[in-house]
């Protein structure tokens, strides 16, 4: 089916634009050795994962659930970091993941024989106390307090028996001079047992496919870590993989005027585009504008009852009216892993726009999908 018959709301994601980004996620491979693994929570599109794993070594996860459905969907390298793991989850994890990543010296302690009887790396997270983002407290693991990471006060050498790679992630939305920092104070605070370790993990926020991003200052990053330490270097970007490589379709449903002029769509920040509001950040929507840059302004608003769901203020060159589609763009991370049926409202279909423009429809829900997460 063709773009414009899709239904609404409705996710698209561009196979076209994923592979252009697991393109250039493969030439870092290429030129380095490093392995890449896509960290699911930005995006699990299992339907994608074939594509991705023609390129990436495999997937990592921030859990069970995660960890079984890259075991299931990509079936190759699986990782898994978790803050603290259950008692009850262990035994699956250790046999369907490679490498478990512990985030504590007593969790380490406590699950660690388990890991290596199965025959499987043991990793531990560092907290290397370097904050390179600024404001953005909710996503800096080295924010002051953070549970993320044993930072060099609580490090114990003489746990590290059987493991066998640190990790770190410290990282979001962020380029390759904030990676270099990170790894000074990497080095600074836990260089020192760098050489006994077969691997480092970078983890995410690596924005290695947008324009912008200095991809010969990783490289070196990657190579110093290889060549003075000996290790295998993993980076585990989420965003990277499918950032602007998707979109959200809605409907216009009703205008109004209150002081300003107001859309309702078929579609919902709180419920379908969350991170609008966690993070929070205005989404780019096709063929409009910033305020003031056209004609028309309207402020887009969701469907549910909550006063806050409002996505952003646009512009455009006609008035809006019952019936117009405007597409929303960068929907495919973030977005659907973190939808909600709030309100009672439904979640948009999925999507596959294909490399020759043909529009697929992957999956579609209804009242049983709201319905069946309560009783
Ligand atoms: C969130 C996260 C990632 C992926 O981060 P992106 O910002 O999506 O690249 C990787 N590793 C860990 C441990 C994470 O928590």
């Amino acid at each position: 089916m063709r773009f414009e018959e899709l239904p609404t709301p409705c996710y698209v994601v561009d196979e076209g634009l994923v592979e252009k980004n697991l393109q250039i996620l493969s030439g870092v491979i290429k030129r380095t050795g490093c392995k890449i693994i896509l960290a699911q929570k930005a995006f699990s599109m299992y339907k994608m994962y074939p594509l991705v794993a023609e390129y990436l070594h495999g997937t990592t996860a921030s859990g069970l659930f995660e960890a079984r459905l890259g075991y299931e969907e990509m079936g190759k390298e699986n990782h898994v970091f978790a803050p603290a793991y259950r008692d009850d989850e262990i035994d699956e994890i250790a046999e369907i993941c490679d490498h478990i990543i512990f985030n504590s010296f007593s969790q380490l302690e406590k699950f660690k024989d388990k890991v290596l009887q199965a025959g499987k790396k043991v990793g531990l997270r560092i907290n290397p106390e370097c904050s390179t983002q600024d404001g953005h407290d909710i996503y800096d693991p080295c924010a002051t307090g953070s549970r993320f990471g044993v930072t060099r006060e609580q490090f114990r050498p003489e746990l590290l028996e059987g493991v066998s790679g640190l990790h770190f992630h410290t990282l979001c939305q962020q380029n390759s001079d904030d990676l270099a920092k990170t790894l000074e104070a990497v080095e600074e605070k836990f260089g020192e047992w760098l050489p006994q370790m077969e691997w480092i993990n970078f983890g995410g926020g690596h924005h290695i496919t947008r324009e912008d991003y200095n991809i010969p200052l990783l490289e070196e990053c990657i190579k110093k870590m290889q060549e003075k330490y000996g290790l295998e270097v993993y980076l585990e970007p989420g965003e990277a993989v499918a950032l602007n490589a998707g979109y959200l379709i809605t409907t216009v449903l009703d205008t109004m005027k209150n002081g300003i002029d107001i859309a309702i769509v078929d579609t919902s920040a709180s419920c379908h585009m969350p991170d609008v509001l966690e993070m929070p950040y205005r989404p780019p929507l096709f063929n409009s504008g910033e305020v003031g840059e056209k004609p028309f302004l309207y402020r887009l608003g969701g469907q549910t009852c909550m006063a806050g769901d409002v996505i952003g203020d646009y512009s455009f060159d006609q008035p809006l009216k019952h019936g117009d589609r405007l597409v929303f763009g960068d929907m495919a991370i973030y977005s659907m892993v973190k939808n909600t049926t709030f309100n009672g409202m439904a979640l948009p279909a999925i999507a596959i726009k294909h490399k020759d423009g043909d529009c697929q429809i992957v999956r579609e829900f209804g009242y049983q999908d709201f319905k069946m997460r309560l009783s």
